[in-house]
């Protein structure tokens, strides 16, 4: 009985210390790679503050979870980069109104991220296995803003459409046109746009009435937009 006790004891302890030191990993995390980096909008960098990325990693990289790199999850797919999640979350300039859809939701971290800022978030994955794990992650963290669906993002979530932003996390070799339709007038989409494995541009699609703008904005690699068969 007494050592079932100290058992209980040992692991509460323990949980609040590895909590704890994933605190200061995640304040290091947004202090040295995201604002010293220029980040400055104060929604993104609370957001990359407060969603547990360990939580949202899988079990064999979770000590690496603050780390500057993306990381595998399985599937042959990755978590971005922590700075590239702020970059691009602050790109398409989310706002507690907005509705934002995502394209790779991955493990969920992006979604989390943008979810702490805007009202809804709708997100796409095509692989099923990512899908359930994330839809699943996102539930157990309280998350109730985030609608979560397995499918090709190519086309969008027409139902929910139009989208004051859409934030796409895989390279595609052109700007899928059903993306830009479901854009809002004033609206943003920031997309990884280039050849598969090859270098690629982080492109800012803007819609103003009947026009639209595109701008390149930083050179990343991602993995690729996969289509349905
Ligand atoms: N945003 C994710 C990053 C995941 S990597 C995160 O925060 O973890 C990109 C994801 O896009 C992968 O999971 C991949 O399976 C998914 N993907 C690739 N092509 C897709 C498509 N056509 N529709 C939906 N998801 C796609």
């Amino acid at each position: 009985m007494s050592s079932v006790f100290i058992l209980i004891i040992f692991l509460f302890l323990h949980s609040f210390t590895s909590q704890d030191k994933f605190q200061k990993e995640r304040e290091s995390m947004v202090k040295n790679q995201i604002e010293n980096r220029g980040i400055k909008d104060k929604s993104v960098l609370n957001a990359m503050r407060k969603v547990l990325r360990h939580e949202m990693v899988p079990s064999n990289v979770v000590n690496r979870a603050y780390t500057d790199g993306p990381l595998p999850i399985g599937y042959g797919q990755t978590i971005s980069q922590p700075y590239i999640v702020a970059f691009m979350t602050e790109a398409t300039n989310p706002k507690p109104e907005h509705k934002v859809l995502e394209i790779g939701t991955g493990s969920g971290y992006q979604a989390a991220v943008l979810a702490e800022i805007a009202k809804e978030v709708y997100t796409i994955e095509i692989v099923n296995e990512l899908y359930k794990s994330a839809d699943k992650k996102l539930n157990e963290l309280g998350y109730k803003n985030i609608f979560c669906k397995a499918a090709d993002g190519y086309y969008g979530w027409e139902e929910h459409a139009p989208f004051d932003a859409i934030v796409v996390t895989a390279a595609a070799e052109h700007i899928p046109p059903p993306l830009v339709e479901q854009l809002k007038d004033g609206g943003k989409m920031i997309i990884p746009v280039g050849a598969p494995f090859l270098n690629q541009n982080l492109i800012l699609v803007e819609k103003k009435g009947e026009e639209v703008t595109t701008r390149s904005l930083l050179p990343v690699r991602f993995v690729p937009f996969t289509r349905e068969k």
